[in-house]
Order: C-alpha cells, then structure tokens, then sequence
C-alpha cells in the first residue's frame, strides 16, 4: 500500500509495524508514530506533538493495536524537532521506557534564547536584516525557538543494529534537516523510518542558524544519495504519503540544484546580503506575506544554499560584521554549474 496516506488512524503498515496519525499545529496537520513489535513489548519511532489531544490520540491508537503503554521499552526519535519527541516525558513518566537519539541533535534540545545577550541580534545584522526590522524577528524567534525538549536517555550511532520481531532496524546517519537526523532501515520489510529525511510533498527545511552553523545543505544532498542508493524501500515518513524512497530523494536532489541554481543567478545579479538573496527566491507564498518565523526560516534556507555554493567555490563571502556574497570569477564564465561532489 504505497502512496496513499492511510485513511484509519491506526494502520498495521506491515506484519508487527503500526502507524498512528496524531494531531500537530501548522499546515502539516499530523504526525505519524510507529510502534514496531519488538522480541519484549514494542519500540517507538518517534513520538509526536506535545499536547492533550495528541497523547489522548496516541494512547487511544495503543489500544486499537492492543497493547499497554507500559509495553513501550524504548522511543528512537528520528531527530530533535517538537513535532518528533514532543511526548517523549509522558511515555517515560508513565512506562520504563529510554529514548534515544543521535549525539548531534543535541544543540538543538537548548533554547537559542540561552544563547548570550545580543548574539542573536549581531547573527541577524550579518544576515543583512536593518535595525527597522531586527527587534520583530528576534522577538518571534525566542518565542519560536524558546522551549526546553526532553534529554535522551541513550544515543544513536550510524550503523547501530536494533534488534525487533523479524529483524533489525538499522541506524542510518542522514544530516541535513538536522544535523543528527537519522533513518531507521529495516530491510526484511522493505521501509525505511524516513522522519523529514524524505517527504512525499514538502521539501523538508534545510537552515543554518546562529547555534547551527556547517555546510546543512551539503550534508542534505549526500544523505539524499544515500537513502536514493538504498533501492526500492518504501518510506514510513514522520509525515504525509508513503512513498517509494530512491524515487522520491531523486526529485529532492533535483529541486535543490535548481535552488542552487537560482541563489547563485541571485547573487550574480547584484543581491549581496542573505536578506537580500532570500527576498528573490522562491517561495510556498510571496515573501510579503510571511511571518516573521517564516521569514527567519526562509533566510536560514537562503543561507544554506550559498553556502553550499560557497564550498563549491561558485560564491565567495566577506568576513565583515555584514556577510556579502559575490559570484566567483570562474562561475560567472562558465554558465552551467559543474559539481564538485
Ligand atoms: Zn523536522
Ligand atoms: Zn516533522
């Protein structure tokens, strides 16, 4: 059943692997939990949005399934994001349950509002966003990045084997989305826990922030090779449609070529400032009509891309309290974009 995102709440998506769609804000709507049968109780796959409505929906798809909250021996969240571990201190108040997640998301379990006075000012000047706009952002953001996440109990390292009924989940390490995001493969049934890794939709964000720096976008396309080397499995996402992996990370390496593209065009026109670059890229909706969040997002987004093309050495950037970005010589002669990977 590949393709349709399953119509029940609970689905038993394959022999011993339950999905259970639970409720979240925004325009994605929900957020799916796996419980995969284990050799002693049973093993989560992530663990939602943290809120009333969502644990009620989540216990109630326990007991469609037929099994008690105290079965749940451990929860393995794909990656550090609410909408993934959001009932992580409910499961452990009410059953013995570890969670565990991979060492590199752990920056993101701390508030950027912790972050020291004025940082998060001094990383927006360097975007380029005037002083007229500054305090507006910095406020939305603390708000928006300002809840405390539950701490894992154990950690997750590439390749690691999770023994369940009828074979084993294997760990497999894929940044981008997050700088510890991870895939769990089960080979004998043929799907990988593909978390934001791969959505049949969206385009997962791909963002640099003050407390994430690196090459995000970079690491995105590699993992993207990777799960896309794997062959036919069938994604079981975090969110939307089941889809078939290799495909699906095919259009996503695409799409960003084409962003890369494009930003890098951007900045050849004249465009200096990350501000700027993100302004004139496209977007869901028209920039005028973004939230503050939304626009942060967008210009972590932007971001990433010249980064990437950066480290490709298709854009250069200064070193001053303003970061610009110019086009280098050699790509501005060379018209199509060769890569370095
Ligand atoms: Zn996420
Ligand atoms: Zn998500």
């Amino acid at each position: 059943v590949c393709g349709d995102e399953p119509a029940e709440s609970v689905e038993e998506v394959r022999p011993g692997i339950w999905s259970i769609r639970l409720p979240m804000p925004g325009p994605l709507a929900h957020v799916f939990v796996y419980v995969v049968a284990a050799d002693e109780g049973v093993l989560l796959v992530d663990a939602g949005w943290d809120s009333e409505d969502a644990f009620a929906a989540f216990t109630e798809g326990l007991h469609v399934i037929g099994i008690r909250l105290t079965d749940v021996q451990g929860v393995l969240v794909t990656h550090a994001h609410p909408d993934h571990l959001g009932l992580v201190n409910r499961i452990r108040r009410s059953a013995e349950a570890w969670m565990a997640l991979h060492s590199a998301d752990l920056p993101l379990l701390r508030p950027e509002v912790r972050a020291a006075p004025g940082r998060l000012e001094a990383w927006l000047e360097a975007l380029g966003v005037g002083e007229d706009e500054r305090p507006e952002l910095a406020a939305a953001i603390r708000v928006f990045t300002g809840e405390s996440l539950p701490r894992p109990d154990r950690f997750l390292t590439d390749g690691d084997g999770l023994r369940v009924r009828g074979g084993d989940l294997i760990v497999m390490h894929t940044p981008g989305h997050s700088p510890g995001h991870v895939c769990f493969v089960h080979r004998d049934e043929g799907v990988i826990f593909a978390g934001d890794h791969v959505l049949s939709e969206i385009t997962p964000n791909i963002s640099i922030h003050s407390d994430l720096p690196g090459n995000p976008l970079g690491d995105y396309q590699d993992s993207l090779a990777r799960v896309r080397a794997l062959g036919d499995l069938v994604t079981l996402p975090g969110h939307e449609r089941r889809v078939p992996v290799d495909s699906r990370a095919a259009q996503l390496l695409a799409h960003h070529e084409e962003q890369l593209r494009d930003a890098r065009a951007i900045v050849a026109s004249g465009s200096e400032t990350v501000r700027e670059v993100a302004e004139r890229m496209t977007w869901s909706e028209s920039w005028e009509s973004l939230g503050a969040v939304d626009r942060y997002l967008a210009m972590g987004e932007a971001l990433a891309h010249l980064v990437a093309l950066e480290s490709r050495r298709e854009l250069v950037s200064s070193e001053a309290r303003i970061r610009r970005w110019r086009a280098t010589q050699r790509s501005d002669s060379g018209g199509r974009l060769e890569l370095e990977r």
